[in-house]
């Protein structure tokens, strides 16, 4: 019963729910912090896109600096050429990065951006005699994208369990959500350290000479926005350190502001080997991501390069691709310019006091946020994720588009959210929740 026939060619992302899929709800057209449907309605975007668009939906810089470089030069491959807004684009990237992560390499999704971490990681160790190094340790609930890396490495069970095999040699740590310690999470002097001992737990067992490297989000993102306890992140980068472990950040979400800081490591006050970021470093007009790399760590996988062996071959069609350059180029043009983060850090309290303020509704058993980041879980009804789905669907026909997992409600808005626009937000969620 597809209520909409052309609609059945297009195999769309598969998500938890099949209802998704078989009554598709068409966007047509976007500005600002709205959507519009194909019907004219109007929808207040309170997920930036995906985590993607915190600048605003249409922003006419990006569109005008993509046609450019489309008239310019549309395409060149990175397999053999370089193009002047890669090299411009890496460079103020390393500017914007913590110290050291100075070496980036672009790829097409997070996804991608994930895989080619993992590669460097076990490429690092390999050509310093270290080859039997190529465990990854990932974390539960962590999530870091659809590929097979990603997945291995990821924390979802389920998708696991879905594909058979993956990457070998991963273990999970812990994530870093206490659900005893509901509306208390962060708030001991020491828990995070405890919960970081997992790495050093699984040292112990498999040995520090079997480990590639440790992934985490820094704060979980997808999976319901679980933020690291005090201490959490700090413990794992001491023991990485100790034990010659390289540290990947995936800033996927995280990164670009949404934190209140450029990138979360800036915001913790820890800084990785690797940090991934995708999504927001194009305002999500355009596919791009990237992994800055610490510099001693690329420049000990170029040295080994020699004339005759190809020592590490990676990269895709699309690394560095010319129009995405272009993109990013104006997107932190655009950061910079509008001082976007600045914006986004002075909404944030308000946004968190508004998350917060749910605990008075009944139906929410915890609320957790971080910048412009937040989440609120509520309680089951009628299975698993079933009251999540509810708030999903009303919201939409209450003009607000929400991103849901299972029955945790996640916000992400833009930086550029009013105050009248954060209100409708949580006034429209709070008369949803009283129907569900
Ligand atoms: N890592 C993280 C932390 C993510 O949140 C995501 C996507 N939400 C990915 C990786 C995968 O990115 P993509 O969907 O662009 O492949």
């Amino acid at each position: 019963s597809r209520s909409n026939e052309p609609l059945i060619h297009h195999w769309m992302p598969f998500t938890a729910n099949k209802q998704f899929h078989d009554a598709p709800r068409i966007i047509a057209r976007a500005e600002g912090v709205h959507y519009w449907n194909t019907a004219g309605e109007k929808l207040l975007d309170s997920v930036s896109g995906l985590y993607t668009t915190p600048a605003g939906h249409g922003r006419r810089e990006i569109r005008d600096a993509v046609a450019r470089q489309l008239e310019e030069l549309d395409y060149a491959p990175a397999f053999q050429f370089g193009v002047p807004g890669s090299f411009r684009l890496a460079t103020e990237l390393a500017q914007m990065l913590p110290a050291g992560l100075n070496r980036v390499f672009f790829a097409g999704s997070g996804s991608e951006a994930v895989e080619s971490a993992l590669k460097v990681a076990i490429q690092y160790h390999r050509v310093r005699g270290q080859g039997q190094r190529q465990r990854i340790i990932g974390r539960a609930r962590g999530y870091h994208g659809v590929n097979f890396g990603g997945w291995s490495v990821g924390g979802m069970v389920k998708n696991r369990e879905a594909f058979g095999l993956g990457l070998p040699g991963v273990a999970h740590m812990r994530h870093t959500h206490i659900p005893e310690n509901r509306f208390q999470m962060g708030q001991g002097e020491h828990g995070g350290v405890d919960l970081a001992d997992d790495l050093q737990r699984m040292i112990d067992l498999y040995g520090a000479d079997t480990i590639a490297a440790c992934i985490v989000e820094p704060i979980a993102g997808s999976t319901g926005v679980l933020v690291p306890p005090k201490g959490y992140l700090e413990r794992l980068r001491e023991i990485c350190t100790k034990h010659g472990i390289l540290l990947i950040f995936d800033e996927v979400i995280c990164g670009f502001g949404r934190t209140g800081a450029p990138f979360a490591a800036d915001a913790f006050g820890v800084v990785p080997d690797m940090l991934t970021m995708a999504k927001a470093i194009t305002n999500g007009n355009i596919p791009m991501a990237a992994v800055a790399v610490r510099e001693d760590v690329q420049q000990a996988i170029l040295d080994a390069a020699g004339p005759e062996a190809v020592e590490f071959f990676h990269g895709y069609t699309y690394s560095a691709h010319p129009v995405a350059c272009a993109a990013a180029l104006a997107t932190l043009k655009i950061f910079r310019e509008d001082d976007l983060f600045a914006r986004g850090a002075a909404l944030a309290p308000k946004f968190l006091e508004r998350i917060a303020a749910l605990r008075d509704v009944p139906i929410v058993i915890d609320t957790r946020g971080f910048g412009l980041l937040g989440a609120v879980d509520l309680a089951p009804e009628g299975g698993p994720g079933k009251r999540g789905f509810a708030v999903l669907r009303r919201a939409f026909e209450q003009g607000l588009v929400l991103r849901v997992a299972g029955d945790t409600v996640i916000f992400a808005p833009l930086f550029i959210t009013t105050d009248d626009q954060l209100d409708e937000m949580f006034d429209k969620l709070r008369k949803v929740l009283a129907t569900v």
